[in-house]
């Protein structure tokens, strides 16, 4: 099988697939990943991806919910993949959700079911694959605490030291112990996620460290694999939109990536919309999207959903293109919007974290402005696993003063059976 290539955004430079720089070597543009033409399209390249779903591949790459789609990833790295596996998550209906949408169809794609927690590891799978074929010998990048848990599991797999580097008290504490058990070797800095990875871009080209942040352009061909999998959930029937958090915008530009190969390769024969989806305390790709991408804004960022909690999103460019191409948009959400659509999904005994929730709560708010139909079929990734962040859910449902509506307050009682079947009956009446 002929190699795959990498092209600069910028300045159209071509390098080999396997050129170690994680940038574009000739002008420190973003590269993109590009594949020669799978050997078929259409109906066979569907039904190559659909047997490799069926029964035979309880064991090896093809059980993965990234490799099964290997001619759309990294098609040459047959012999060295390194996967847990990963992917094969959940498209969830929950009527409770929905209804508090206000939407009739709402599916919720729970990347939170992947290995760690989080869909990082769908590009970390190919990150570190990558790493491993291009003869790395240790592995970094800045995180708000997903990519690190993420880069520390799979570097553990791979045999290959980890740097991760995270903000100060910014960081939600199941992701900080992550990095921490798996072995990375962890730096908390003072100062913001957007400084961090700016660093870390630095040292790591000057100590020939391979940098797995989602500039690197081998991550987001894993983190297409969300689209790639979730379409195939729906027999390839594509939905009429499909909504995620954006943070640093690489799933945003691996979606529009994946749904525009997707298309050229006759998969799905419609485009769905993109909807992407920021905190409204760091929301400067949505300031972008209200002024028609006239020009790019940096904000000092402010929310609850650390895992979006970024001013000067890396992957800007790229998601211009893929919510031009889809015909998408963007918009922000509250913080106090977040918390009552992670209350939701919470009680609906799905959970998420944070940041997961503003695709849910920008699901409400588009049906509300009429931008999405309330008829319109609607897929909403939950990016990351609730327990994740365990304080911010102890603090809406136990501290918060005065306690938020959809607030569970644990009742204290003295050790009596009377005290007991009190409750039990108020339990049992409400
Ligand atoms: C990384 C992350 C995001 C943001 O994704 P980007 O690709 O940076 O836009 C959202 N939610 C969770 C849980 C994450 O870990
Ligand atoms: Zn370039």
């Amino acid at each position: 099988m002929s190699a795959s290539w990498q092209h600069c955004a910028s300045c159209a430079q071509e390098i080999p697939e396997t050129d170690t720089h994680a940038r574009c070597p000739r002008c420190q543009g973003l590269l993109e990943v590009r594949h020669p033409a799978p050997a078929t399209t259409g109906a066979a390249l569907r039904a190559l991806f659909d047997d490799r779903r069926g029964g035979a591949n309880h064991r090896g790459p093809y059980s993965s919910g990234v490799w099964r789609f290997r001619e759309l990833v990294l098609p040459t790295a047959a012999d060295c993949i390194l996967t847990y596996p990963e992917g094969n998550t959940p498209l969830l209906a929950r009527p409770a959700v929905s209804a508090w949408a206000g939407a009739r169809e709402l599916l919720l794609k729970h990347e939170g079911h992947n290995p760690t927690g989080s869909f990082k590891d769908r590009g970390m799978t190919v990150g570190v694959t990558q790493a491993r074929r291009i003869g790395a010998t240790a592995v970094a990048c800045a995180s708000t605490g997903n990519t690190g848990a993420s880069l520390a599991a799979y570097a553990a797999l791979a045999g290959l030291p980890a740097l991760v580097i995270v903000p100060k008290g910014k960081v939600a504490v199941g992701k900080l112990a992550q990095a921490l058990a798996y072995g990375a070797r962890t730096l908390v800095m003072r100062g913001n996620f957007d400084r961090c990875l700016e660093l870390v871009d630095a040292a790591s080209e000057r100590l020939g460290v391979y940098l797995l942040n989602s500039i690197n352009p081998f991550r987001l061909e894993g983190q297409k694999t969300i689209v790639f999998e979730l379409l195939q959930q729906l027999d390839w029937e594509p939905p009429d939109w499909i909504v995620v958090p954006a943070g640093n915008l690489g799933n945003t530009a691996a979606f529009g990536k994946a749904l525009g190969e997707a298309r050229a390769l006759e998969l799905i024969s419609r485009l769905p919309r993109l909807a992407a989806v920021q905190a409204a305390g760091a929301a400067p790709f949505a300031a972008s999207f209200r002024e028609g991408f006239a020009r790019r804004h940096r904000v000092e960022p402010h929310t609850v959903a650390t895992a979006i909690n970024i001013g000067n999103p890396a992957s800007y460019d790229r998601a211009v293109r893929a919510i031009r191409e889809t015909d998408g948009v963007v918009t922000a959400v509250s913080d106090d919007e977040i918390l009552e659509a992670k209350a939701v999904v919470d009680a609906a005994g799905i959970g998420c974290e944070p940041a997961s929730a503003a695709s849910v709560a920008g699901v409400r708010q588009l049906i509300r402005d009429g931008t999405i139909g309330t008829t319109d079929r609607i897929v909403a990734v939950l990016t990351g696993h609730i327990l994740k962040d365990p304080m911010t859910v102890t603090f809406y449902h136990q501290e918060r003063e005065p306690p938020p509506p959809r607030a569970n307050r644990p009742v204290e009682i003295e050790p009596t059976l009377s005290e007991i079947e009190r409750e039990l009956r108020a339990c049992l009446t409400t």
